[in-house]
């Protein structure tokens, strides 16, 4: 079975019933058996579950009752809600919680008969841009198992580019669907915050979180997004209106007369020059695909990264206040309930969740408030407007989507700055609400390169939009050597 085609291919190959849903799923599960020990992409694969959702869209399609995502798989990030799976965070606090019920975005991919394919690797909490926080152990990247698949989505992203899995969901609170896209060469894309429900996945940062998604190719990313897109009642910040255009349609639209801004803050002294370049170049082509490339200039771009560890990290602090022992997963016992808590919290959380535990705690508290969240909250104001100014001149912005390639596995594990600022380019855009996508643009020393386009709120369909018209221009078919690796 040929396993890199695109989604669309196997999709419309169930569909004609030229190859069977069992018979995919079948292929897929080989190549996890045969990669993931070497590279850790998932931590919970129930094989006879998928063989009998598998069989079941097989049935479907027989009765002429297949709907559009029928018999695919698709890779789930362990903070989503899966009714009755393991669903852990890869923190140790939740070893053993099984969910009651099926996160939202999850339930709309049971109703268009996808495949829910395992739970994939990620930074415990989905705090970190490396995986390495994951209480089961560091994901590797398909293309050098030395370095990072980027974080936190990084079992998401390297399971779709080592063919493990055709599609994957991820989420993104400050990069963790753009970056590890980056460093893995797919296509990772964020949708404006509110497109999708939130409700089911696991609270990071209540008001950064959206669900997102990971693909080969960009018209393969706009299907499954389409999918897990829609209103949810029972999440007040899910949009009740957000237009959502014909997202193939945008992908077939070419580029000719967009207006392209390029920030200057984007472009630092500290980017990796071949990134530089390679952004550069992919500019050129937009050029002669007939888009405008435009200088602006997005002044509050500085304060993107300390904003965010403030705001972040004190949203986190409420909603992990819920780990307690007492409802769900770890419980280490004790006679006294607040020993309970205190134990079952030193023990079930990592360092790093802690970590974010007490900066977000010390920010909110009194004297500090004001100090410190307050000044945030201000500071995200500005690079709202920022955004909002810029997109008075041009219709998408384009900037790179990691100042680095995949750095080393252990290279920034001791330096949480350094890991920080491994989220540049992507956090503002969080920040603000907006939507973006990361794609690949080059293969440079081995390793994928890429960038990142940020449109106006609800406006992916520009997204996708300019970044199918590149793709197609560069016809870069980026496949990792993992099978000799
Ligand atoms: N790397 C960032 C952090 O550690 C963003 C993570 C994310 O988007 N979930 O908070």
């Amino acid at each position: 079975m040929e396993l890199n085609l695109s989604a669309r291919e196997l999709a419309r190959r169930l569909q004609a019933q030229e190859i069977s849903a069992e018979a995919l799923a079948q292929a897929f599960l080989a190549r996890v058996k045969r990669l993931n020990p070497k590279l850790n992409a998932f931590v919970f694969l129930d094989e006879d579950k998928v063989l009998e959702q598998a069989r079941a869209s097989d049935a479907r399609i027989a009765k002429g009752e297949a709907r559009p995502l029928e018999g695919m798989p698709v890779a789930i990030k362990d903070i989503f809600c899966v009714q009755g799976e393991p669903t852990t965070a890869c923190s140790r606090i939740l070893q053993g919680f099984r969910p009651p019920y099926d996160a939202f975005v999850v339930q709309k991919l049971r109703e268009a008969g996808a495949v829910l394919f395992g739970k994939t690797n990620m930074d415990e909490f989905a705090m970190g841009s490396s995986n390495e926080t994951s209480a089961f152990g560091p994901c590797r990247n398909p293309w050098d198992p030395a370095r990072t698949p980027g974080g936190s989505s990084g079992g998401s992203a390297a399971a779709v580019a080592a063919g493990m899995a055709p599609w994957a969901l991820g989420t993104d609170t400050g990069g963790s669907i753009r970056q590890p896209a980056a460093f893995c060469g797919v296509v990772g894309v964020k949708p404006t915050y509110g497109r999708c429900s939130r409700r089911g996945i696991i609270a990071f940062a209540s008001s950064l979180d959206q669900a997102g998604v990971f693909a080969r190719d960009v018209r393969d990313a706009a299907m499954l997004l389409a999918a897990i897109s829609g209103h949810d009642p029972l999440d007040a910040t899910s949009a009740a209106d957000a237009p959502a255009p014909d997202w193939q349609q945008a992908c077939e639209e070419g580029m000719r007369g967009l207006r392209i801004g390029r920030p200057k803050e984007y472009f630092p002294e500290t980017l990796d020059a071949r990134i530089r370049k390679a952004v550069d170049e992919a500019l050129e082509h937009c050029a002669r695909l007939g888009a405008e490339i435009v200088e602006i200039s997005l002044p509050h771009t500085e304060y993107a990264v300390p904003a965010y560890y403030v705001i972040a990290p004190s949203e986190a602090s409420a909603n992990l206040a819920r780990y307690d022992g007492v409802r769900f997963g770890l419980r280490v016992a004790s006679s006294e309930l607040e020993e309970l808590y205190m134990r079952t919290r030193a023990e079930g959380f990592g360092e790093e969740v802690k970590r974010r535990i007490l900066i977000g705690t010390f920010a909110l508290s009194a004297g500090y408030y004001d100090a410190f969240y307050k000044k945030a909250q201000q500071a995200r104001t500005l690079i709202r407007r920022d955004f909002a100014e810029a997109f008075q001149e041009v219709d998408v912005i384009a900037t790179p989507a990691s100042p680095t390639l995949a750095f080393r596995l252990g290279e920034r594990t001791h330096d949480p700055l350094a890991m920080y600022l491994s989220d540049v380019f992507t956090i503002a855009v969080n920040l603000a609400g907006l939507p973006a996508l990361s794609m690949p643009i080059a293969l440079i020393d081995g390793l994928p390169a890429a960038m990142q386009w940020i449109a106006p709120a609800w406006r992916e369909d520009r997204l996708f939009q300019v970044a199918a018209a590149l793709e197609d221009d560069l016809g870069l078919r980026l496949v990792p050597p993992v099978e000799e690796a």
